[in-house]
């Protein structure tokens, strides 16, 4: 019953010139319109225009960020509202960069906070979590993943939750092309779903998509979306390449 779902997330990345290409490339795909299956794609916040004039229309759009406050007093921010007003129905809060880059370091009460307001004035969220390598080799997995959840899971109702996906992105596979094995994934999501069946409601569970993202690639794609509690992907790298159409076409 959960539609699939498969996020791009361009990064720090991209020209005028890259976009306009990959693009054009997206553009040939098959339509998803009837199709089981929801794509979108997260860009640099100055190439959001730019991108939306040109992108396939049954494939939207999505920020990586956004601010919190009202009023206009917050110097190189852009606000909930703003992506709102520009047409941009999406944002990726909470990503591994954002949390753990020294000149970031969001807490995760900074992240919920982030994901609260963004639904508040009516952004759907791709909210991320996920372990570090020293967590996992820890044995940490599932008490970091919950930590985060339960942050954000603090600050929603539960009608809030159908504008959110959950990313579960283990930071060791992000960008390092060791990507969890289906079995891994499976292990995780799976947990997951149990606590929001126990701390938000079984409903939710049940419905709430699961995406997987780290290192995810047209080859590895197929077997992952294989498992019962991968409903999607969020993908970086291969997001700016034409397999990401692969990608699309890896839940049939
Ligand atoms: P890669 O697909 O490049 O590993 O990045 C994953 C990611 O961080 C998506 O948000």
């Amino acid at each position: 019953p959960r539609k699939f779902f498969v996020g791009g997330n361009w990064k720090r990345n991209g020209t005028r010139d890259t976009i306009s290409k990959i693009v054009e490339e997206f553009n040939k795909g098959p339509s998803v319109a009837d199709a089981d299956v929801e794509v979108v794609i997260g860009v640099p916040f100055v190439y959001a225009d730019f991108t939306q004039e040109k992108l396939r229309k049954d494939w939207k759009l999505s920020v990586q960020n956004c601010w919190i406050g009202k009023g206009g007093a917050f110097t190189g921010e852009v606000s909930a509202e703003m992506i709102k007003d520009a047409g941009i129905p999406w944002v990726i809060l909470g990503h591994s960069e954002r949390r753990h880059l020294p000149e970031l370091k969001e807490s995760d009460e900074t992240v919920a906070i982030k994901v609260a307001y963004a639904l508040a004035n009516g952004l759907k969220v791709m909210a991320c979590i996920g372990e570090l390598l020293e967590e996992r080799e820890k044995g940490q997995t599932q008490a970091v993943n919950e930590r985060q959840l339960k942050a954000i899971a603090a600050k929603l109702k539960e009608e809030d939750w159908k504008n959110v996906v959950i990313a579960y992105e283990p930071v060791w596979a992000i960008g390092t092309g060791k990507v969890a094995t289906p079995e891994q994934a499976q292990e995780v999501h799976e947990q997951v779903r149990a606590w929001v069946a126990s701390n938000v409601s079984p409903s939710v569970a049940a419905e709430v998509r699961i995406l997987y993202g780290g290192s995810v690639t047209a080859k590895n794609s197929v077997e992952l979306a294989g498992k019962p509690d991968v409903d999607g992907f969020l993908v970086g790298g291969a997001s700016l390449k034409p397999e990401f159409l692969d990608i699309v076409a890896a839940y049939k």
